[in-house]
């Protein structure tokens, strides 16, 4: 239960951004829905509210197309940026790259959802807009739909426990004025040559007196094979799964260790001594 507990706190954040996606992405769906209704219903009431008085004004059809159809994709591109930043915070852990792709990129295919059905409806025959506005409409469907989608991709997906994971939860549970970074905007962290941790605090207690600390960006801490957050100065964070920092990370360092000139160990009373 306690660990439960941590682990909720650890990825906090991640379910509302999830929960605030799922409602964008309903909402565009919604808006989709009654796009379709207005393209395929027969009952010319619906258009005639729409329209207002003047019945024979098709181009207000054509503006409640448009309008809808932005809704759509700011939704869209909304949600996917909720998304990605939840998946920063807590990336799937799942070792189906299909699944993996599928939840990396849920925002590309909801924008996919969310316009070619519409699409496809519009180059279909229908006289209820003018050859003219339907060639509008098609435009503005394939902008949306490549704007949506170009904002929607995650170029950079995240793996468990990698350096912008690491990122993403210690700024999370560090404020500005606890954090080192680097002229690229990096957090800068410390680590000993027997250590197996790394560090926020470069005058932590016990790397204090260390002769033989380097610093580095998490993934050169990670690349290093210091993957474990320090119980100490990294402890709001000290709940990750270890065994996903270095599952993943397994492989590349079998090649990394060989250039290490110590092979890091578990004990972390090592720091105090060295
Ligand atoms: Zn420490």
């Amino acid at each position: 239960m306690a660990e439960k507990e941590g682990k909720k706190n650890l990825y906090k954040g991640a379910g509302g951004l999830r929960i605030g996606s799922v409602i964008l992405w309903i909402l565009a769906i919604a808006a989709e829905v009654f796009a379709i209704y207005l393209l395929l219903t027969t009952n010319e009431e619906v258009i005639f509210k729409l329209a207002g008085s003047n019945y024979n004004d098709t181009n207000a059809l054509l503006y409640w197309f448009i309008g809808i159809l932005v809704f759509d994709a700011i939704c869209c591109i909304v949600a996917a940026l909720l998304w990605k930043k939840a998946n920063r915070i807590k990336p799937s852990k799942s070792k189906n790259k299909f699944v993996k792709l599928v939840w990396d990129q849920l925002g590309v295919i909801m924008c996919l959802v969310a316009f070619i059905p519409i699409g496809i409806l519009l180059l279909r025959n229908n006289d209820k807009l003018s050859p003219k506005a339907k060639k509008i409409l098609v435009a503005v469907v394939a902008i949306l739909l490549v704007g949506s989608v170009s904002a929607s991709i995650d170029y950079n997906p995240v793996e468990p426990g990698d350096a912008q994971n690491l990122e993403t939860l210690i700024e999370r549970h560090y404020s500005e004025e606890e954090l080192t970074r680097d002229e690229n905007g990096n957090i800068v962290v410390w680590w000993t040559k027997y250590g197996k941790s790394f560090h926020l605090d470069e005058n932590g207690y016990h790397i204090a007196d260390s002769a033989t600390k380097t610093s580095g960006t998490l993934k050169e801490a990670i690349e290093a094979g210091r993957t474990d957050p320090c119980d100490y100065c990294v402890a709001e964070i000290k709940d990750l799964n270890k065994e996903d920092i270095e599952g993943i990370y397994e492989e590349d360092l079998e090649g990394a260790e060989e250039s290490l000139d110590a092979e890091p160990v578990e004990d972390e009373s090592l720091d105090d001594a060295a």
